[in-house]
């Protein structure tokens, strides 16, 4: 019996994504399977399908894409000791080398030999997807659905960069308000910020970030002057803003960020930038004493737990950031959407594919034994 799913894939090196039938994967020892349930679209799946100067030199087609998902482990590895079939699971999309410098002291998410789940391995934008054990996060499937289940891996960037700094008492301003700026919006809500600004030139977005929580959030091309930095500063009563998270990448909102700023405040770098961008480092930096944090990643795995909090106990709600949920079919116009700002997460859910079909080689095996084989 053949052991196939549908999978959403870049076939060759040219925009757009393909559904294909490709073969379940085969698990290694220390890896499980699981069954997607929900899986969403990443700013980086977008450059994939838009086949742009990054994915035209990172990605080797053929390639099964997706990297942020929720499911439920339907087989596991003889070596694998932690997960069991059955658990509802996400996972951090960075599989680390394990003994590099950095992976041996806490900052595996800056392991130079990272290979990423939908990137430079096969992905979640399939019915199914093999993932090492070291990647796995279990969910509680009492509190979160399969859909925000799988906006954990991103929204983890926000709370890395927000929670980067206390914001108890602060006035906090995020610049750029596409996924990760409105996480940051309500995390620092959450987090007991003063006031929250938000910044944006999309209104779709500026609208996401009031139902964030945002107290007062400008679109610099409407302001008088295009003077995004006086808008925040007078809206913070003639202050400095305390801290600022630069989540566009865009050249002039960063050079807004340390215009904005307080003396002795605080900017996080987290957009990134698509060329290099010229700063005032005297002005802008040095004599206003600054705190300046480049942020990258998420910690793994102290951010999922900080995470897992914000989300499970419903200090943050993110429902508003999921525009639609669609089915693998509608895969590109679903990218179009995307492409053009009109939607903020997009969450596909596979078909339920039919059960696993039993592997010959597993009928002698006794599940009841190993509890390491078992079939929907
Ligand atoms: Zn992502
Ligand atoms: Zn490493």
């Amino acid at each position: 019996m053949p052991r196939t799913m549908p999978a959403i894939r870049k076939k060759r090196a040219e925009k757009g994504l393909i559904i294909e039938d490709i073969p379940i994967p085969e698990i290694e020892p220390d890896e499980v399977l699981i069954q997607v349930e929900a899986a969403s679209i990443c700013g980086t799946d977008l450059h994939i399908w838009s086949w742009d100067e990054w994915s035209q030199h990172r990605i080797k087609p053929p390639l099964t894409i997706g990297h942020e998902f929720a499911g439920t482990i339907v087989e596991v590895g003889a070596k694998v000791e932690h997960a069991r079939v059955g658990d509802f699971v996400s996972a951090e999309s960075h599989v680390t080398c394990g003994m590099c410098r950095q992976c041996r002291i806490g900052q595996r998410h800056l392991c130079p030999n990272t290979r990423i789940l939908g990137v430079d391995r096969e992905g979640a934008f399939a019915s199914y997807l093999a993932i090492p054990e070291q990647v796995v996060w279990t969910n509680d499937r009492a509190k979160l659905s399969p859909e925000v289940a799988s906006v954990q891996e991103p929204f983890g960037n926000a709370v890395f960069a927000t929670l980067s700094n206390d914001l108890a008492g602060q006035s906090v301003a995020v610049l750029g308000c596409g996924p990760i700026g409105c996480f940051s919006v309500g995390i620092a809500k959450a987090s007991g910020a003063s006031v929250v600004f938000a910044t944006d030139v999309n209104e779709f977005r500026l609208d996401l970030a009031r139902k964030m929580g945002a107290d007062a959030a400008f679109n610099p091309i409407e302001l008088p002057g295009k003077d995004v930095v006086r808008a925040l500063v007078e809206a913070n009563g003639n202050l400095g803003i305390d801290i600022i998270l630069e989540m566009s990448g865009a050249p002039a909102s960063i050079t807004a960020a340390f215009q904005a700023v307080r003396n002795g405040g605080t900017v996080v770098l987290f957009g990134i930038p698509s060329k290099k961008v010229e700063l005032d480092v005297a002005e802008n930096m040095i004599f206003k004493n600054l705190t300046v944090l480049a942020v990258n990643g998420r910690k793994i795995f102290d951010t999922w737990y900080k995470t897992q909090w914000l989300l499970s106990s419903g200090a943050v709600d993110v429902r508003p950031l999921i525009t639609k949920t669609v089915r693998f079919e509608e895969i590109n116009s679903a990218m179009e959407l995307l492409a053009g700002g009109r939607a903020c997460k997009v969450v596909l859910k596979p078909d339920q594919p039919a059960p696993l079909p039993v592997r010959e080689d597993s009928l002698d095996r006794d599940p009841d034994i190993t509890g390491r084989v078992t079939h929907p």
